[in-house]
Formats: structure tokens, C-alpha cells, sequence
């Protein structure tokens, strides 16, 4: 049996990014929040584009108002007003000064800003009472960022920081990856929608929910394929059909080792090649990852296990990791794992790593993990609701004492 370690390496050396060139869109900069730059962004402005002013105060020359002090106040007259927006329409001489605001160009002749706090305006004429240092409060011309420099890198996600780099750049469209198609289904004789009556031996197919709200979360298209019956032949039609479709395919359920679990063997028929059928954690230890080629591009599946939290962990640890990477991410994404106090003690078998549910919060500068209450079964998803953190409990180890440091990893963070 692989580990975690050992599955997520093998999954993301399988999961190929979506194509730089083909499977790009040109979006309107009002559509590109979440979305992956797919070509690196360079400007051909200038960032500030002219020399301007970080204050509010006045423009002078630095020659002029180096000796300034409250002993020495020297006068200079002011012979222009240049609010921001303002093109100056005079040169600054020896002697002379402008009223400049925040944003404001800076006229020529002028070097150096004085701020109005260390000023007194007399008429026409401002008296500086205080040497500025040479070349304060001006923002010069390209000194944030020189045109035809890289801008931004391909690979960024966008958000709201990049959004603001792009609009003042002026790039109001933008090359971005396509969204990733993820396709979906839940495999269960037993499995209703939660609109249905329940007979009894059903359950809702709360794992549909579950995965699609975390695959919308993740940034792909979902192509929601419902609720599949026990049948190798409607699940051989399923599969066919969300590999057509999809450049991701997630199932639950079917992967275990019961009479009814046809997944893997499906898989194999339809000429699948096989990566993963189990991984040394708990939850998740049935856990299918194959690969086929479609349309010259491989498509991934994963098969889940059909109990409600381990459906969830796997998608966290293992799923996640490899949509981002098809999403045109860089290298690199990964689950964020923090070490943290716990609050209870944690048990494990020892044999497998163990994924324990919880909630983590910061007190005092620290995480603390507290378990979540009640059941720990894979199959109990009612204390599961408020989890934002698993606690892990390594191979070889079975017990971490109340009070100890835990590895927590980092789960649902909108
Ligand atoms: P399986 O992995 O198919 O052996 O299912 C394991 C357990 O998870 C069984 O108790 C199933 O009833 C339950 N289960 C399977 N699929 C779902 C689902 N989509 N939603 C909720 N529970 C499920
Ligand atoms: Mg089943």
C-alpha cells in the first residue's frame, strides 16, 4: 500500500496542466477574478509614468531650501497650483515653488517635495521652515516598474491585488486558462437525491453535494453526472461518458472491496491504466487513480470512497492537489499543513496515517486543534460540518497526548 506521500507524488507526476495555448480564453478583466494567467503580462507604461508627488506641499528645488530651518526660513514664490490630474504649465527657477498635491505632477525644474506641515503660506509666497532631504516625497518616473519589464508571470492566479496591476497596466483583456471540466457521479444502489422519499435501506447522495461545492471552490467547470446504480454496465456507460467530457473525472462509492464495488475492475476493462487502488490513510484507504487518453490528452480519474468524510479527505489531500496543478497553476500548490497544540488526545491504529476532524484557531499566535465531538467513523458526517482542520497522527505512532504539538492540515479555506 502507497502512503500519502508516496500517492501524491505519483498523482501530480500524472496530472498534466491544461495547454498553454489551446486551452486559453480571452477574458474581459471584469471576468478575470480566480481565473490563471496563461501568458506572462509585461506594460509598455512606466510605473509612476511621470515623476510625481507623495504628499501634499510644495514642489521646489533642493538647492534652494537645503539650509532652510525655523532660524533661516526662506521664502520662495509660488507661481502654480497642481492638483492631481493637472498637466504643470510652468517651469520651476531658483526662487520659486509650486502648491502641489498628493498625485500631482511634478513641474519641471522641481526635484523635491516640502510638506505643507513645515510650511507657512504668506500670499503668493511660502516660507519653508525645514530642510527636506534631497529628492523626498517625489515618486519618480518608472521607479515601481520599467516598461517591457515582466510584469506579471504566467501561472498567477488572479485576484483582487492582480486585478489592480492589470487595469492600471490598461490590459483590459486578458489570456487566461480555460476552467478545468470536472465530471461527477455517485455510485450506490442505496442513494437518492435529497428531494426524493427516503425507503428504507436509502441514503441521500450527499457526496455529490459535498465534491461539487469543492470542485466549484476549486475553480473548474462541473459537469454533474448524478446518482449511477450497482450496475458494471450503467457504470461502464458513465465512465465512458465523463471521460468524453472531461479533462477530471471524481466518482464515490465502488472502489472497496465488496461484491458490489465495479469500479476498478470497469476502469481496467475500458483500458484505463491503473496508478492507485489503496493509500495508507484513514479515512480514504480505498482510493482508485487511473489515467486515460482521450482526444491526446490524458484524463484522470479518481474513484473515492463512498463514506461521506472519506470522500472529503480524499478530495482534500489527494484531489485538490492535482486540479490545481491541471488548472495551470505552477508547480507547487500543495494543502497547507501548520503545526499546532491539541487540545485532546488523538489515536490512531498506528498503521496508517490517520486524518482526525476537527476545528483549528489561533490563540495566542498558535493553532490549537480541537477534535471535533462525537464519532469518529468515516460514515459520520454529522460532527463533520464545522471541521476547518485535520489532525494527523503518523504511521508508527498511535497516541499524541493532550497539550502535544500536532502536523494539522489546513482544510476549507473560502
Ligand atoms: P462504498 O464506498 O460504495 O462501499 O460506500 C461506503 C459507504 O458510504 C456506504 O455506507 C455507502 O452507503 C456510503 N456512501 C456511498 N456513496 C455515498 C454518497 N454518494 N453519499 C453518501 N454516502 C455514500
Ligand atoms: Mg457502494
Amino acid at each position: 500500500m502507497l502512503s500519502a506521500a508516496e500517492a501524491e507524488a505519483l498523482i501530480l507526476d500524472r496530472t498534466v496542466p491544461l495547454d498553454r495555448t489551446r486551452d486559453i480564453e480571452i477574458l474581459p478583466i471584469e471576468k478575470i477574478a480566480g481565473r490563471i494567467l496563461a501568458a506572462p503580462v509585461t506594460s509598455k507604461l512606466d510605473f509612476p509614468h511621470w515623476d510625481n508627488s507623495a504628499m501634499d506641499g510644495y514642489a521646489v528645488r533642493f538647492a534652494d531650501v537645503q539650509q532652510a530651518s525655523a532660524e533661516n526660513p526662506i521664502a520662495l514664490s509660488v507661481i502654480e497650483e497642481i492638483p492631481a490630474g493637472f498637466a504643470p504649465q510652468k517651469s520651476i527657477a531658483p526662487g520659486q515653488a509650486a502648491r502641489i498635491f498628493t498625485g500631482g505632477m511634478l513641474p519641471d525644474g522641481a526635484d523635491t517635495i516640502v510638506i505643507q506641515e513645515v510650511t507657512e503660506r504668506q500670499g503668493d509666497r511660502v516660507v519653508i521652515l525645514q530642510a527636506p532631504q534631497p529628492k523626498a516625497f517625489v515618486r519618480s518616473k518608472a521607479e515601481f516598474y520599467q516598461a517591457g519589464a515582466p510584469l506579471l508571470p504566467a501561472g498567477l492566479q488572479i485576484g483582487a491585488q492582480a486585478i489592480a496591476v492589470l487595469a492600471a497596466a490598461q490590459c483590459t483583456e486578458v489570456a487566461v486558462y480555460r476552467r478545468p471540466r470536472v465530471a461527477l457521479f455517485s455510485t450506490g444502489d442505496e442513494l437518492v437525491q435529497p428531494h426524493q422519499p427516503l425507503a428504507p435501506g436509502q441514503i441521500v447522495d450527499s457526496n455529490q453535494y459535498a465534491l461539487s461545492a469543492l470542485v466549484t471552490a476549486a475553480g473548474a467547470e462541473r459537469i454533474d453526472l448524478g446518482i449511477v446504480p450497482d450496475r458494471p454496465e450503467a457504470l461502464k456507460v458513465a465512465i465512458e461518458q465523463a471521460i468524453s467530457q472531461a479533462d477530471l473525472v471524481i466518482s464515490s462509492g465502488g472502489v472497496s472491496v465488496g461484491d458490489y464495488d465495479y469500479v476498478d475492475r470497469i476502469l481496467d476493462e475500458l483500458g484505463a491504466k491503473l496508478h492507485v487502488r489503496s493509500v495508507a490513510v484513514k479515512p480514504g484507504k480505498p482510493l482508485t487513480v487511473a489515467t486515460f487518453t482521450q482526444r491526446d490528452r490524458p484524463v484522470l480519474y479518481f474513484g473515492l470512497p463512498g463514506n461521506p468524510v472519506s470522500a472529503l479527505v480524499s478530495f482534500w489531500r489527494f484531489v485538490e492537489p492535482a486540479l490545481r496543478k491541471l488548472s495551470g497553476l505552477p508547480e507547487g500548490w500543495r494543502p497547507v499543513f501548520v503545526q499546532g497544540r491539541t487540545v485532546q488526545e488523538l489515536r490512531s491504529d498506528g498503521k496508517r496515517e490517520s486524518y482526525l476532524w476537527g476545528q483549528v484557531r489561533l490563540v495566542d499566535g498558535e493553532f490549537e486543534f480541537q477534535l471535533a465531538g462525537g464519532s469518529h467513523s468515516s460514515g459520520n458526517l454529522i460532527n463533520l460540518a464545522a471541521t476547518n482542520g485535520l489532525a494527523i497522527v503518523p504511521i508508527g505512532q498511535t497516541q499524541t497526548a493532550a497539550g502535544d504539538r500536532t502536523l494539522i492540515m489546513l482544510v476549507d479555506r473560502t
